[in-house]
């Protein structure tokens, strides 16, 4: 697999106690970032610190709620005292409810809004005045296939990836000029936890069958895009949406 610099700063993941996050945490500081492990729970946030230290690396474990401004503040302060913060990665997000718009659960709507949209939101105000401070470096927001056409029955998520692109689009505008780039990415359906928690198997074979590739991917395949478009290596790419899907929004 390629390798991309990313030594000399820090990196806050978010959600990287599990899935995605997890996977995007162990590649980013197998790169060398010193990486500030943030998820709201403490449990999986310091295994895998540990994972990330046993196997040579820099982390430290964080814990909090994406969705309270001040924790996106602190997390900031946290990832500076381990190296100058160059590479954030808003990358925690939640499914919520299944329903039709005309039935949906207001208090669904509000968590998922919160958690996928606010909080990135929320992240960036505090993450890039600190990259843009250090000389500049790299955001990448997780959106997914989902921010971009629709799925019945989750009009929340799919409200909150496509409002992150916009968010995306103009912070990059607004940022280059500090040399902050902002991106976002958006897998296909992945294997992870998340979908593992919330649909049977038979669910899991039909997303499957919906991507060319004709399977779910993996968190890894996730990770590569994350950290070629954090490092260096993607100095001319920033605005942009970043499809990792198997070919499922190619049909
Ligand atoms: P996951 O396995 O559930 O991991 C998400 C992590 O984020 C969990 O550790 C979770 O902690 C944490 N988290 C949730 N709410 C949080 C909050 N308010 N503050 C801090 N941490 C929080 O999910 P995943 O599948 O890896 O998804 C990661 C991202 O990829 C999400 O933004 C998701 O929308 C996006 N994505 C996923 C897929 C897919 O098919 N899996 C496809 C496209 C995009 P808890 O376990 O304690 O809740």
């Amino acid at each position: 697999m390629a390798t991309y610099d990313v030594t000399d700063r820090s990196a806050i993941v978010t959600g990287a106690g599990s899935g995605i996050g997890r996977a995007i945490a162990a590649l980013l500081a197998e790169n060398g970032a010193a990486v500030l492990v943030a998820d709201l729970d403490r449990g999986a946030a310091e295994v895998v610190t540990k994972e990330i230290v046993a196997a040579g690396g820099t982390a430290e474990a964080f814990v909090g709620d994406v969705a309270d401004p001040e924790v996106a503040v602190a997390a900031v302060a946290a990832a500076e005292a381990l190296a100058p913060l160059r590479i954030a990665v808003n990358n925690a997000g939640i499914g919520g409810a299944a329903a039709p718009v005309g039935e949906y659960p207001i208090d669904s709507w509000r968590k998922v809004i919160d958690v996928n949209l606010n909080a990135v939101f929320y992240g960036m105000r505090a993450q890039i005045p600190a990259i843009a401070g250090n000389g500049g470096g790299a955001i990448v927001n997780m959106a997914s296939v989902l921010g971009s056409v629709g799925i019945a029955g989750s009009s929340a998520y799919v409200t909150s990836k496509h409002g992150l692109l916009g968010l995306t689009k103009n912070a990059a505008l607004e940022h280059a000029a500090q040399q902050v780039r902002v991106t976002a990415v958006g897998p296909g359906f992945i294997s992870t936890p998340l979908l593992e928690a919330n649909l049977d198997a038979a669910t899991q074979q039909a997303l499957a069958d919906k991507h060319a590739a004709g399977r779910l991917g993996t968190p890894e395949e996730v990770a590569a895009l994350v950290a070629f478009l954090a490092s260096d290596a993607a100095s001319f790419i920033t605005g942009s949406y970043h499809l990792v899907d198997g070919g499922y929004a190619a049909q």
